[in-house]
């Protein structure tokens, strides 16, 4: 195998995924100014470092600035990021908060840090952002963090809810984009090698691993493993919602439904069975695996260019 071609195939896939998704969802626009999040985890690492090539190439003219907070957590390699900044030349900075103390002080020992934890981060970064006149947040969540979320929100939250590609921040300040959405978590592992991220790891604060997450996690990468493309087509159903189809009284109107006379293939089929596609022996490219979903042609491609150079 040339590992050259295969890397620069992947270099490739990464900023086709990441430039089509901020041009479906309009994440990205000329004159932005987007904080990057970067924990210092291979998601955020390789966010970056696709902004960056994206900002090389596109023609819209947009700022980067990686922001890390530095949560004081015990062992926190603090002089990493910053170097390896530095080395970038890309602007940034560091922003030095001890949550971890807190964190620890408030939570019964035992029991799960997170929710205070990430409560805790969300408010400082929301504050940088403003500080740092941030036009966007850009955060590294990818395809599998999205599925995983929209699974976890069906099984224990009775919610037909995944994770937004682009959204206005809880307290109304700011447009929050997830440039990875389309990107498998396994090319983003993948990346990480090829580029020597220097990766912090993120077991730092001793939290266990949450484990309904893990579990649905493992499930989707089986699924992936056992039945190529089923995952992938798991996010393209997020982009093709048909609401007469659930039971959401909000979204589709079924107590003003009335026969009209007029004939609708997406009327109501009565006894017939969904018609499913055959299941097709999977010949795909491993590019065609990770096809990104289907949505509707925006009127202006400017971060999905062929990316030749
Ligand atoms: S894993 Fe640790 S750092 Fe991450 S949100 Fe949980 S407590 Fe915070």
């Amino acid at each position: 195998m040339d590992v050259a071609f295969e890397n620069r195939k992947l270099e490739k896939r990464l900023c086709r995924l990441v430039g089509q998704a901020i041009d479906d969802y309009r994440m990205i626009e000329d004159g932005d100014r987007v904080m990057v999040c970067l924990s210092g985890g291979k998601d955020s690492h390789s966010l970056l470092d696709i902004l960056m090539r994206l900002q090389r190439r596109a023609p819209a003219r947009f700022e980067l600035i990686a922001v890390n907070l530095d949560q004081k957590q015990p062992g926190f390699p603090a002089e990493v990021l910053p170097n390896y900044l530095q080395g970038l030349g890309i602007p940034f900075h560091i922003e030095t908060q001890d949550t971890y103390s807190i964190v620890k002080q408030v939570i019964p020992e035992g029991k799960t840090m997170c929710s205070l934890c990430s409560r805790l981060r969300r408010g400082i970064l929301y504050r940088v952002a403003r500080e740092l006149g941030a036009t966007k947040i850009a955060l590294g969540h990818h395809r599998d963090d999205i599925l995983q979320t929209l699974l976890l929100n069906m099984f224990f939250g009775a919610k037909l809810k995944g994770m937004p590609p682009k959204l206005v921040s809880d307290n109304g300040e700011h447009v929050v984009i997830r440039p990875l959405a389309y990107v498998p978590e396994k090319d983003l592992i993948r990346w990480a090698q090829v580029r020597q991220f220097p990766i912090i790891p993120c077991t730092l604060c001793g939290s266990q691993d949450q484990l309904q997450r893990k579990q649905v996690g493992d499930l989707l990468r089986e699924w992936d493993r056992r039945f190529p493309g089923r995952v992938a087509n798991m996010l393209k159903a997020l982009q093709n919602v048909v609401p007469s189809h659930l039971m959401d009284r909000e979204l589709y109107d079924f107590v003003g439904v009335r026969a009209n006379g007029r004939p609708d293939a997406d009327g109501d089929h009565a006894f017939d069975a969904e018609e499913l596609p055959m299941p097709q022996p999977f010949v795909a490219t491993p590019d065609e695996d990770d096809a990104p979903p289907a949505a509707p042609a925006p009127e202006r491609r400017v971060f999905a260019l062929t990316p030749e150079g």
